[in-house]
């Protein structure tokens, strides 16, 4: 915390200056002794001073049945404190009129200050027992310590209200980020200085702490003053900052937390806050420049709702078309990597999934699963004679072949180098010797270009069949069976399939493994 301001603070000596009258009667009520009639007397010597105390001892705000006259009798009414702080804010209202450029906006300072003051009176009508005196003057002076600071240190000050306007933050935010302390401190400790009482001093020094711990403080306390100042500084918040009237859903929200107040009451009450923020302005001489009524607070409400349900939609609308091209984003990242680059087909991962995956949904000899495994026949020849393009060439035509194969029961993949690979679900072994001749077949007739000629491929093929009996046989199982046929295709010619078929079903209660294989079914050209 910067202890030179708090310091400066605690002297008073920064405020501006105070006249003769006012440091007198600081003077006398610091102590107990002055009494009422010594105490009249100096004020006296001032008449202005002299007929304000009177005309808000005779205001509204202290609701008196009766006219008082003398200076005396406002003393005793009012009580020592209310007029030593009368004459100390009359004085301070003296010396600090109008708006410095660039600096400190006495108009807004005093418009918060009695609207804070108006407020915390009307809410004490809920909340009986808070004595109107103590919560007059604690409301009046809670923001005396932005005053105060501004006067120790015009320089920084001025920068903290800059960068809380520009900013939009509220000032006791920026006041601890710079000093390390809040206006909460400064006031509290200036009001400590000039004597005033613990509860004061204490509610002050909380007046910008969220609701919650508002009531925590005065559940412990039994400090009446803090629920009342603390709501009354939000709606003073609300009729005064820039931009306040989007707090208008807080007070709201907050205001019947702190104090007994239905909707309606604080709704009346708003209402008729601006009249008699004016009337006291009025009566006491203060410029307190425009003050907004709840009408006009109200309007700019629904109009500052309005944006922001437009600022929410619009950021919706954003999230939505972001969303949707994440999706196609996500999208297009699981496509390239189930993807082989070169053919455009199914990659090994792809192909290794789509196989467990139709191995593990089979449910017993009705859904058989069948493979093709197949490869080029002499395809590095291809290339050491055509070249490695043209081998790319290769590539991808035998590839886009297999594509055209795709359906819901089939997948043809790239199993790596010039291998491919073919999963058929729910597929006969008729209907796999039917496919793998006729892929057989389809690859020799695709034509290669090749400067001016056509060049072709052939394929060899292993076939394997996971049918009925074969429940505990693995994908493994499957491409090991495949590869030995392709295996046996490539050591018997090449250009062929070969397909053991899988052994039949047996009588029931027999192994499936009694089966004897089938002969070879070997298809060459
Ligand atoms: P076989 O009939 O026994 O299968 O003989 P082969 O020549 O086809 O088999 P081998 O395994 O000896 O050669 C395969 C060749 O495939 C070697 C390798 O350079 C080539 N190859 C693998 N991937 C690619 C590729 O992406 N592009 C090209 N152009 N060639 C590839
Ligand atoms: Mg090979
Ligand atoms: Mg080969």
């Amino acid at each position: 915390m910067s202890s030179s301001i708090l310091d400066k603070i605690r002297l008073a000596e920064n405020l501006p200056s105070l006249p003769t009258v006012a440091v007198q009667v600081l003077q006398l009520t610091h102590g107990d002794g002055a009494s009422v009639a010594e105490i009249a007397r100096v004020i006296e010597h001032d008449p202005a001073l002299t007929s304000k105390i009177l005309k808000v001892a005779n205001s509204s705000l202290f609701g008196m049945p009766r006219q008082i006259s003398s200076l005396q009798q406002a003393v005793v009414i009012l009580g020592l404190r209310t007029v030593k702080v009368m004459a100390l804010t009359f004085s301070l209202v003296e010396a600090s009129q109008g708006k410095e450029p660039g600096g400190f906006d006495y108009q807004m300072y005093w418009r918060h200050s009695l609207t804070c003051t108006v407020a915390a009176r009307l809410l004490a009508q809920h909340l009986p027992g808070c004595q109107a005196d103590e919560l007059f003057v604690a409301a009046l002076l809670c923001d005396i310590g932005t005053l105060a600071a501004f006067h120790a240190n015009k320089d920084a000050y001025r920068e903290v209200l800059a960068e809380s306007q520009t900013a939009a933050v509220p000032v006791h935010v920026v006041e601890h980020q710079h000093f390390g302390a809040t206006h909460e401190t400064f006031s509290s400790l200036l009001l400590d200085t000039w004597g005033l009482p613990e509860r004061m001093v204490k509610a002050i020094a909380v007046h910008h702490r969220e609701p919650d711990e508002l009531l925590k403080i005065t559940q412990a306390s039994g400090n009446t003053l803090v629920p009342i100042l603390g709501a009354a500084v939000l709606i003073a918040d609300l009729f005064c900052s820039a931009g306040g009237a989007s707090q208008l859903p807080i007070v709201r929200a907050h205001v019947p937390k702190l104090v007994p107040i239905t909707d309606q009451q604080l709704q009346d009450l708003l209402s008729v806050l601006q009249q008699e923020v004016e009337e006291m302005a009025a009566t006491w001489s203060i410029d307190i420049g425009a003050a907004r009524s709840y009408k006009e607070i109200q309007a700019e409400a629904v109009v500052q709702l309005a944006k922001l349900t437009m600022a929410a939609e619009l950021e919706r609308a954003q999230l939505a078309v972001r969303e949707k091209e994440l999706h196609h984003e996500n999208q297009n990242l699981a496509q390239k990597a189930t993807t082989d680059g070169l053919t455009g087909i199914a990659n090994r991962i792809a192909f290794e999934e789509h196989l467990a995956r139709s191995c593990g949904e089979r449910n017993g000899p009705e859904s058989p699963v069948g493979l093709l495994l197949l490869d080029i026949d002499r395809f590095k020849r291809l290339n050491d004679t055509f070249g490695h393009q043209t081998g790319d060439s290769a590539l991808r035509l035998v590839g886009q072949h297999l594509k055209g194969l795709n359906g819901e029961r089939r997948l043809a993949a790239r199993y790596g180098g010039e291998e491919f690979a073919v999963v058929v679900t729910d597929a006969s072994a008729d209907e796999l010797r039917r496919l793998a001749e006729s892929i057989r077949l389809g690859i020799q007739q695709l034509r290669i270009p090749f400067q001016q000629r056509q060049l072709s491929v052939t394929v060899s093929i292993g076939v394997a069949l996971l049918g009925a009996h074969a429940a505990d046989a693995t994908p493994a199982d499957l491409i090991a069976r495949a590869d030995k046929c392709l295996y046996e295709a490539k050591e018997t010619g090449r250009n062929r399939a070969i397909f053991h078929e899988p052994p039949t079903a047996g009588p029931p209660g027999r192994s499936g493994a009694a089966g004897k294989p089938q002969p070879a079914l070997v298809h060459t050209h």
